[in-house]
């Protein structure tokens, strides 16, 4: 399915953005690099030159300016990879670009400019188990590149495209790529989710727990949900081992994670469920402490207690104990778009990528960027 409109706005995004900036170091006191291959060095304003240095080059902010090794740089000097160079920088290997940056606060801060598809072979084996079907990774790819190209630029004004971790997608270069991560990718190529002749805004969580929730109930936000960020139920990840969970917190510290947000004038003695929305997330719960009772909103009483000790807000009851509360869920993450693992086991039966996006982003378009 190609909607023209979808088409031209994302290939009017593709041509300036067929690369993507990504901040691989960000503040760092020092970096290590180790260039592999030929490397150029380029200085603002300079003919570029071979990198002469071999091995394991420092990188730190000396002197007002930046230092490789022995070498005085000017911020904004660049190492090019030449064809089938690399380089090291900490444990990953990185094959773009890469701009050395002096921050205001004498840090430094590297960033790789890389072209799209590279990039989202770095991405993937992060955010899915790169041994997975590759039907399952071939969708992963898709609402990868759909979130690269709708986030382009969102950390602008920090100087780069992408940060390298959860608040845009892990990514670690050429770190875990194999020949499964490298086709789903390739054979996916510029493929892109649209909606109404727009990029769609994706996401994507380990596991749904049986239905995935409408982007506005797990943000709150305005407007109108797009038709493709709606809730669906979903069968597929039942045999998921995320389905069932049971949490235990002590009472202390459920005192604790509540009063990071709101004074309690007394410790925690009650907790129940207050709203629900319509996939069955919990949205709010009812705190008692000292004869009064506040609603707290769930997902931040999971960022307080920890997202991964508290998988999801899809709860299904609680357990009040003498010392604690058991909290009984299903599912991992936050629950809008691709469920992940329901997209594995879907692949696993035989489905192809372009059903399993559907499934989850009804009424999407699967078009391509025009590269
Ligand atoms: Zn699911």
């Amino acid at each position: 399915m190609i909607f023209p409109a979808a088409l031209c706005l994302a290939a009017a995004v593709a041509a300036d953005a067929a690369t993507v900036q990504v901040a691989i170091v960000r503040q760092a006191a020092s970096a290590t690099l180790m260039p592999d291959g030929e490397t150029l060095i380029a200085q603002p304003g300079a003919k570029p030159m071979p990198l002469e240095w071999k091995g394991e080059l420092a990188l730190r902010p000396r002197d007002g300016g930046l230092r490789l090794a022995n070498l005085r740089l000017k911020t904004e000097t660049r190492l090019l990879p030449g064809p089938g160079a690399r380089i090291r920088v900490g444990p990953n290997t990185y094959r773009g670009a890469l701009i050395l940056r002096l921050d205001p606060g004498q840090t430094v801060t590297i960033v790789e400019e890389v072209e799209v598809e590279e990039y989202l072979e770095g991405v993937l084996p992060h955010e899915m188990n790169p041994d997975w079907p590759l039907e399952a990774l071939k969708a992963q790819a898709v609402v990868a590149r759909t979130f690269t190209y709708a986030n382009m630029g969102k950390f602008r004004k920090d100087g780069f495209d992408l940060t390298a971790d959860t608040r845009s997608q892990v990514y670690k270069g050429m770190t875990a790529i194999n020949e499964n991560v490298r086709a789903a990718v390739r054979q996916t190529r510029g493929e892109v989710l649209g909606w109404k002749g727009r990029l769609l805004r994706v996401y994507y969580h380990a596991c749904c727990g049986g239905a995935t929730t409408d982007a506005g109930a797990a943000w709150g936000g305005e407007g109108e949900i797009p038709r493709p960020l709606k809730g669906v139920r979903d069968p597929w990840c039942a045999a998921s081992p995320h389905m069932k969970w049971i949490a235990y917190f002590a009472w202390a510290d459920l005192t604790a994670a509540i009063s990071e947000r709101r004074m309690l004038n007394s410790p925690l003695q009650s907790l129940r469920i207050g709203a629900r929305d319509a996939a069955g997330y919990v949205r709010t719960f009812l705190a008692k402490s000292g004869g009064e009772t506040v609603e707290l909103k769930a997902a931040e009483l999971r960022g307080s207690l920890g997202a991964g000790e508290m998988k999801s807000v899809r709860i299904k009851r609680l357990n009040l104990l003498k010392k604690g509360v058991e909290f009984i869920g299903g599912g991992s993450g936050h629950g809008v778009g691709l469920c992940q693992w329901g997209a594995r086991l879907q692949a696993e039966k035989g489905r192809g990528y372009a059903k399993i996006l559907l499934f989850y982003f009804p009424g999407a378009e699967l078009s391509e960027v025009d590269e």
